[in-house]
């Protein structure tokens, strides 16, 4: 059987998962080992393509994985999750030495080396997108630096980043052009003062005051957190009248709080009109969501974190008639086909959650799928994680989102607090664990964690909803 066994329960919605699509899903067999012709070929090296390129190859089948960037990796090992999580790591160890263990420490003096911490999150990059590469020789992966068109449904033009093209051709292809930033109507994007998270993970200097747009993701705030650690002032400006708006409520509510108490400014119900870099720094003008006054707000950089877009640009989508949602979004059902027999999508490229354990899951059970193999995927189980400190992480659904399915519900919860000895022991007692449970069956619909280290204990959560666990034995072993 062709077609991956996916439990969409909050997610089904975002998917294209008609029944009548579903003849599309049948794959147009394999190459017989020609030179000419690939079983797969993947467009795009991030984690949903690299991934996906890799499983084939070892699956026996002849593939290329097509890369404008020129290094593998994708956004998320190039720009986005490596490159911020080694800052956030090495800004709290800062924080932490300038800040409560500076009670009881006592260092000369602890200064920011920008250009070292820069230099030093360059190598992990620059390790990882080779490691990749590394990857790719061992796999026999052929990989094509260029940016790849599509001629016909088995055909793809590439203009190679030397100046070349070639014609790259396969049986079965997939799409893994991922994401782009969504910029903002008005706003330039200079990646100087006015800058992308792209931007705001490079910068030269630390800014005395930063301003991040946009706190419905998480990536603004991680990104605010950098640098509020290393000195910056930092003020979110969002329009929406919460943060985060996909976290469970009370989580979020507790969550900014501690935010605040960081010294995070947060200007919520708030709409910017306009930035204007054209002094020293910038200047936003501001106005209520409802209307109202306009007010300034100044800053030396600004970072324009209003959410990600598919890309898909250059493609050439139409050309074959692949489909795409409003939003942009390449329509799958549920073995990855799109809407053109022997074409897949994957990553943030389709709908569902926009993260990178997502998409490389996207990737192995596409190429499965390909492959005749029975691919295997659960949205529901996909844990997020936000790397601030505390971290934030949950998996399931939130009391918001359970409440919406008018089920009856329990509430588990416990403050870090109530474990009082660990809590003073490591000098920190904010946060939260919570466990929402079906009432009548006590099967966890939701767990969600404020800690410390609760991008490690989500996986307990996880394992606890594979294996079906109660919401009781859960709690018991937690609480
Ligand atoms: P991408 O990683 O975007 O890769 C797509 C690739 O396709 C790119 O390399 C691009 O060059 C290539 N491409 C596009 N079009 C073409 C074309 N026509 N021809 C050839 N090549 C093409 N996720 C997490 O899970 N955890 C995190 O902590 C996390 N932190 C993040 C922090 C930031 C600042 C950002 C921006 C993102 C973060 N993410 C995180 C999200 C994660 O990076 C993405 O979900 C992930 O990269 C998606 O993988 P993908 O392979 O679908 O797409």
């Amino acid at each position: 059987m062709a077609m991956a066994r996916r439990t969409l329960l909050s997610s089904k919605n975002l998917y294209y998962n008609s029944s009548k699509y579903y003849s599309f899903s049948l794959n147009r067999g394999f190459a017989s080992g020609s030179d000419e012709e690939n079983d797969v070929v993947v467009i795009g090296g991030g984690p949903a393509g690299y991934v996906a390129a890799i499983k084939a190859a070892q699956l026996g089948l002849k593939t290329t994985c097509i890369d404008k960037r020129g290094t593998l990796g994708g956004t998320s090992v190039n720009v986005g999750s490596i490159p911020s999580k080694t800052l956030l790591h090495h800004s709290h160890l800062y924080h932490e030495a300038t800040h409560s263990s500076a009670n009881w420490f006592k260092f000369p003096s602890v200064e920011v080396d920008l250009p070292a911490l820069m230099a030093q999150k360059d190598e992990v990059v620059s390790d990882l997108t080779k490691g990749i590469e590394g990857l790719f020789k061992k796999n026999k992966v052929n990989y094509v630096k260029g940016y790849g068109k599509f001629l016909s449904p088995s055909e793809i033009k590439v203009d190679t980043i030397d100046g070349g093209e070639t014609v790259v051709k396969g049986k079965n292809i997939i799409i893994a052009t991922g994401s782009d930033v969504k910029g903002l109507p008005g706003i330039t994007i200079d990646e100087d003062k006015i800058v992308s998270s792209t931007g705001a993970l490079a910068l030269k200097k630390i800014p005395k005051k930063l301003v991040v747009i946009g706190a419905g993701g998480y990536i603004g705030l991680e990104i605010g957190c950098i640098w509020g650690r290393l000195g910056s002032e930092v003020t979110i400006v969002e329009f929406a009248p919460q943060i985060v708006p996909s976290m469970d409520g009370e989580v979020r509510r507790q969550f900014q709080r501690t935010l605040e108490k960081q010294k995070m400014k947060f200007m919520l119900k708030t709409k910017v009109l306009s930035v204007d870099n054209s002094g020293d720094g910038v200047k936003l003008t501001l106005e209520p969501a409802a209307g109202g006054d306009q007010t300034v707000l100044e800053g030396d950089v600004v970072l324009v974190s209003a959410g990600r877009t598919p890309f898909t640009v250059g493609l050439q989508l139409d050309k074959i008639g692949v489909e795409t949602d409003k939003v942009g979004r390449i329509l799958v059902n549920e073995s990855f086909a799109t809407t053109v027999p022997g074409v897949y999508a994957i990553g943030d490229v389709i709908p569902g959650p926009m993260l990178a354990h997502k998409a490389m899951k996207d990737g192995v059970a596409c190429v499965e799928c390909i492959a005749g193999k029975e691919g295997h995927l659960d949205y529901d189980m996909c844990p997020v994680v936000v790397y601030t400190h505390p971290e934030v992480a949950s998996v399931g659904k939130t009391e918001e989102q359970v409440k919406a399915l008018g089920v009856s519900y329990s509430v588990r919860k416990s403050p870090l607090v109530t474990n009082l000895s660990r809590a003073k022991a490591i000098y920190y007692a904010e946060g939260l664990l919570k466990i929402l449970a079906e009432k009548e069956t006590d099967k966890i619909l939701g767990v969600h964690i404020m800690a410390p280290n609760a991008g490690d204990l989500i996986h307990e959560a996880l394992k606890a909803l594979q294996l079906g666990t109660s919401g009781e034995d859960l709690a018991r072993a937690w609480f």
